[in-house]
C-alpha cells in the first residue's frame, strides 16, 4: 500500500510530494495530462516578480528527479472510495485502481468559460481575447505584440472580473488573483509596445500581496497604464475589426463609449470539474463556490471532512503560486503527523 497518493501534477501536487519525500513517506503522483506543471505550462512570466514560469517548472522537473519521485502522467483520478479499514481505493481511467493510506486532491482549478458572458463577444469577434489567451501570445511571440489580426494595437482594454463577483455566472466570490495579473499583463503590453494605449476596467482593485501594490503604481507611474473605475455592459465589432465598448465610468456615474483594437477579458477560477466527482464518490464536504471545503478555515486548512483524505492549492479556492506552495507544504506536514501519529 503506497503511504501518500496525490492527484495532480500541478506545482500544488508536486511541492507536497517533494516535502512529503523529505519527510520520508513514499508518494505517487497521478496525472490526467502528458506533462506535469499544471497551468503553469501555459502561463509566461509570473508576479510579482516577472520571472519565467517555465523556471518554477524546470526546478521542479529537477527535483522530482533528483528524489525518485513516481508520477503516473495521462492517467485520470475518477473517484475515491474510503475502504474499511481507513485506506482509500482510488480509481483512475486507465480501469487500473490504487490502494493509499491516504489521498491529496491538489487537482487544481478550471478557468472561466468566457463564452458564457456573450455580451462581451469572446469567440464571436476576433480581437477579443482572455488572460489565458494573453499569456500564450507573450509566450508565443516575446519581441512584438499584435492583436489577433496582426495589428500593431493603438488602444488595448483589460476587462476585470470575468465570471467573479458576478450574480449571473453564479460566482459570487472574487478570485485574488486576476486584477494583479491585468497588471502584469499591462505592463508587458507597454513594454513590448510602448505606444498602445491600455487601459483597465475595474470594480474594485484587490491587490493583496506582497509587491503587487508597487506593481500598480509601477504600471501607472512608469508605463502610463490607466485604471477607470467601470462597467463593461456591451461589446460590438466596427466594421474594420475594431471594437466598439459602452460601459459605464462608475465614479462619475456617467455612460461613455471607447474604441479598441483589442479587448481582455480577467476570466476567473472555477472549481475543477473532478472536484464534483470525488464529491459523488466518496462524500467530500464543498463550498457553496464549488471548491473543496477544508475542515477548519484557520486550524485544519488541509485536512477534510474524511480522515485521511487532504487538500493542497487551488482545489480549495483561488491562490497564487506563492500561496499555492504555502499551502502544499502545510499538506504535507499535516499529513506526515496523520500516519506517524
Ligand atoms: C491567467 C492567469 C495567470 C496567472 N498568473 C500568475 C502569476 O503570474 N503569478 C502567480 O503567482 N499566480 C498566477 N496565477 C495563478 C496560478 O496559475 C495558480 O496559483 C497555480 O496554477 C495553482 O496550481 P495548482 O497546482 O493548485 O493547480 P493547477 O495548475 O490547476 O494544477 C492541477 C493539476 O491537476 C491535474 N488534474 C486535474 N484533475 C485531475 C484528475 N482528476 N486526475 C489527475 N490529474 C488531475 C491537472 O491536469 C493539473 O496538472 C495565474 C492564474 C491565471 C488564471
Ligand atoms: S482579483 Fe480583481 S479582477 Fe479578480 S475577481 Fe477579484 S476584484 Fe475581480
Amino acid at each position: 500500500m503506497i503511504d501518500v497518493l496525490i492527484i495532480g501534477g500541478g506545482i500544488a501536487g508536486i511541492e507536497t510530494a517533494c516535502s512529503l519525500q523529505e519527510l520520508g513517506l513514499e508518494t505517487l503522483i497521478i496525472e490526467k495530462e502528458k506533462q506535469i506543471g499544471g497551468h503553469l505550462n501555459n502561463w509566461d512570466t509570473l508576479f510579482p516578480t516577472k520571472r519565467s514560469a517555465s523556471e518554477i517548472l524546470e526546478y521542479y522537473t529537477e527535483q522530482i528527479r533528483k528524489k525518485s519521485i513516481t508520477i503516473y502522467l495521462n492517467t485520470t483520478v475518477t473517484s475515491i472510495r474510503k475502504q474499511d479499514d481507513g485506506s482509500f481505493e482510488v480509481y483512475t481511467s486507465r480501469e487500473v485502481s490504487f490502494k493509499s493510506k491516504t489521498v491529496v486532491m491538489a487537482h487544481g482549478f478550471s478557468l472561466f468559460n468566457a463564452q458564457r458572458k456573450e455580451e462581451y463577444g469572446y469567440k464571436i469577434y476576433e480581437n477579443v481575447i482572455t488572460s489565458a489567451d494573453l499569456e500564450q501570445t507573450f509566450k508565443q511571440n516575446n519581441d512584438v505584440f499584435v492583436n489577433p489580426m496582426g495589428k500593431i494595437p493603438e488602444r488595448v482594454a483589460f476587462i476585470h472580473c470575468v465570471g467573479s463577483r458576478d450574480e449571473k455566472s453564479g460566482n459570487h466570490y472574487c478570485s485574488k488573483v486576476c486584477c494583479i495579473t491585468a497588471v502584469k499583463q499591462a505592463i508587458k503590453v507597454k513594454q513590448l509596445s510602448p505606444q498602445t494605449q491600455v487601459f483597465c476596467f475595474y470594480m474594485d482593485l484587490r491587490l493583496y500581496g506582497r509587491g503587487f501594490e508597487e506593481m500598480y503604481r509601477e504600471a501607472q507611474e512608469k508605463w502610463g497604464v490607466q485604471f477607470i473605475r467601470g462597467r463593461l455592459s456591451e461589446v460590438a465589432e466596427n466594421i474594420d475589426g475594431s471594437l466598439q465598448l459602452k460601459a459605464e465610468d462608475t465614479l462619475a456615474a456617467r455612460p461613455f463609449k471607447m474604441s479598441v483594437d483589442m479587448l481582455v477579458l480577467m476570466v476567473g477560477f472555477e472549481a475543477n470539474k473532478s472536484t464534483a466527482l470525488f464529491h459523488n464518490s466518496c462524500g467530500v464536504a464543498c463550498t457553496e463556490s464549488r471548491f473543496i471545503q477544508p475542515r477548519h478555515h484557520h486550524l485544519s486548512a488541509n485536512a477534510t471532512n474524511i480522515d485521511g483524505l487532504f487538500t493542497a492549492g487551488t482545489s480549495i479556492a483561488p491562490l497564487s503560486v506563492f500561496d499555492t506552495l504555502n499551502h502544499a507544504k502545510a499538506a504535507a506536514f499535516a499529513i506526515h503527523s496523520y500516519i506517524t501519529k
